[in-house]
């Protein structure tokens, strides 16, 4: 990629495409397109199809996507898949009708199987049927890779895919209803500590074990792919190694100052037993994480306070 490239960032408003946006500038791409919601919804095929025509970028970066943790999936499918769906449609279709150079599609770790091997490699895809409680957002984002191989593979299109692991950083949705769990905990042992309670929720058993990236490793993962990457085969973003709920509680816990009693709510899903990616083929690129969990914890907390706990 040239620096002068113009990219475009779908969904620069979220937490991964505002990573992009700010790994993107540091490298010093300085011809950046972003639209916000209320200018261009994804969604509106004529919308999509007009500023395609007027813009004609030359990367797209497909991050924009309605997204949401267990409870939020399993509670809207009709929205995480029909949204998802138009969103990706319109964004690759129009991408390969205005002669887009190279598109970077992010897919997610739940396309794979509920039961797969651990860790997941990328030839799991579609060997085995999902977790049902985000079954609706896994076809979407399994359609969405679909279509950038069908385009590759019929019209030799450079449309790439990269699976992310569990994200989390600034910009996470804080929300209690519709988050990922390290935001909701996040949130949930600073009240706790704020309000001097001695006991937590939490969800589920905390035996499923996750792994975690943070957000700015995501962008720097893309950006080496973007740069090095052209293969319509997928590729996995993962640091390597998982953690269980029970223990990620105690981590956050403790870099939030929080000890009081943790309350396991078995009225709540525990979704997917594990989910760890394998991650040989981006190190074969040679790419690593930089950010340690815990410091990565300790940074988004500190976020936490100054943006969203004011
Ligand atoms: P998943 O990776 O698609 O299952 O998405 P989540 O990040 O929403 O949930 C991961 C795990 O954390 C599940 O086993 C949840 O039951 C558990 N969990 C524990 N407490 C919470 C919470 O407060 N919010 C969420 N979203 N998950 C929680």
């Amino acid at each position: 990629m040239n620096k002068s490239d113009k990219i475009f960032v779908a969904g620069h408003r979220g937490m991964v495409g505002s990573a992009l946006i700010r790994r993107l500038e540091s490298e010093g791409f300085s011809n950046l397109l972003v639209r916000d919601r209320s200018k261009l919804d994804l969604r509106d095929e004529r919308a999509v199809t007009k500023f395609f025509a007027e813009q004609q970028p030359a990367v797209v970066i497909l991050a924009a996507a309605k997204v949401g943790g267990i409870k939020a999936n399993n509670d809207f499918p009709v929205e995480f898949l029909l949204e998802n769906l138009r969103i990706q449609n319109n964004v690759i279709h129009w991408a390969y009708e205005s002669r887009v150079r190279k598109l970077l599609f992010l897919g997610s770790s739940c396309i794979y199987p509920k039961f797969a091997p651990q860790p997941i490699p990328e030839t799991a895809l579609l060997s085995g049927p999902l977790e049902p409680t985000n079954e609706a957002y896994a076809i979407a984002k399994i359609a969405g890779i679909k279509l950038c191989q069908a385009y590759a593979r019929e019209y030799g299109a450079n449309f790439i895919s990269a699976m992310p692991t569990n994200l989390y950083g600034p910009n996470d949705n804080f929300d209690l209803e519709t988050s990922h769990v390290l935001a909701a905990l996040l949130r949930k042992a600073h009240e706790a500590k704020t309000r001097k309670d001695r006991k937590l929720i939490v969800w589920g058993s905390g035996k499923p074990r996750r792994e975690f990236l943070h957000v700015d490793d995501l962008a720097s993962a893309c950006l080496l792919l973007l740069e090095k990457y052209d293969s319509p085969e997928i590729i996995n973003v993962g640091c390597g190694e998982d953690i269980s709920i029970r223990e990620l509680t105690e981590l956050i816990c403790d870099v939030v100052g929080f000890d009081g009693e943790l309350i396991w709510d078995a009225t709540k899903p525990d979704g997917t037993p594990r989910k760890l990616l394998d991650v040989t083929k981006l190190r074969a690129l040679g790419w690593k994480q930089s950010i340690p969990l815990r410091d990565g914890i300790g940074r988004t907390y500190e976020w936490f306070l100054a943006n969203y706990a004011r």
